[in-house]
């Protein structure tokens, strides 16, 4: 006799298990930046990678947390311009690199506590939110915890999975469907970003789609 998780979690391995047949293996974020990283987190939210690396452009590649540190309140807002909400993004750095300072920008420091620890600091800290939180944690700091967006949320209700409405029990089910590994959960956020992208958008491009055949196709 199967509970619910377990059929729930069968379904969300069946899911990417398509996705990874078809799209193959692939490095979503490769830089090992780990600074870059967590200021891209924060400038991708509400707009798109494109807008959020062009911001990354201006402000320099290679900029320390020093640099961001001292720098004007303006002069940071207008550097980050391209990825909208600038002023408030640039509260939101200004955020982040305080709570860094804490590990002397050292990200050998910050890896050396541990993942619960270190999300509950994360979710303190101004401007990030569970998502950017998660996604700092696995891309940046290499521990992994399981990213929640709207292209998961999307893709895996209309696959057919029962999805949990907060994002703690989503992340959850994930979390017990697949081991922790920071290379898949930051493959599964990419595989999600792209399928999202390329097929499973608003208007679902379904007769294109290479999952089509395995997906129950729930689409309000
Ligand atoms: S078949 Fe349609 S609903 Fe299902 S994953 Fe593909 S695009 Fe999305």
């Amino acid at each position: 006799m199967f509970d619910q998780t377990t059929i729930e979690k069968d379904k969300s391995q069946h899911l990417f298990h398509v996705l990874e047949e078809h799209y193959g293996w692939f490095d979503w974020w490769p830089t090992e930046n780990a600074f870059e990283i967590m200021m891209g987190a924060i400038l991708v939210q509400n707009t798109n990678w494109r807008n959020a690396d062009k911001a990354l452009d201006n402000l320099g590649r290679g900029i320390t947390p020093n640099e961001i540190e001292i720098m004007e309140h303006d002069e940071l807002a207008q550097k980050i311009r391209s990825s909208g909400y600038y002023n408030q993004k640039a509260i939101k750095l200004k955020a982040l690199i305080k709570w860094f300072k804490k590990y002397d920008y050292d990200i050998e420091k910050v890896r050396q506590q541990g993942l619960g620890h270190l999300r509950k600091e994360l979710l303190a800290v101004r401007g990030i939110g569970r998502e950017t939180a998660d996604v700092i944690l696995t891309y940046a700091i290499g521990k992994p915890s399981f990213v929640i967006d709207a292209y998961a949320r999307r893709i895996a209700s209309r696959f057919g999975i029962e999805v949990p409405k907060s994002y703690e029990n989503f992340r959850k089910l994930m979390q017990q469907a697949f081991p922790k590994s920071k290379d898949k959960y930051g493959y599964y956020h990419g595989l999600m970003v792209e399928h999202g992208g390329r097929y499973c958008n608003p208007k679902p491009k379904c007769e294109e789609c290479p999952i089509a055949q395995h997906c129950q196709q729930n689409i309000e």
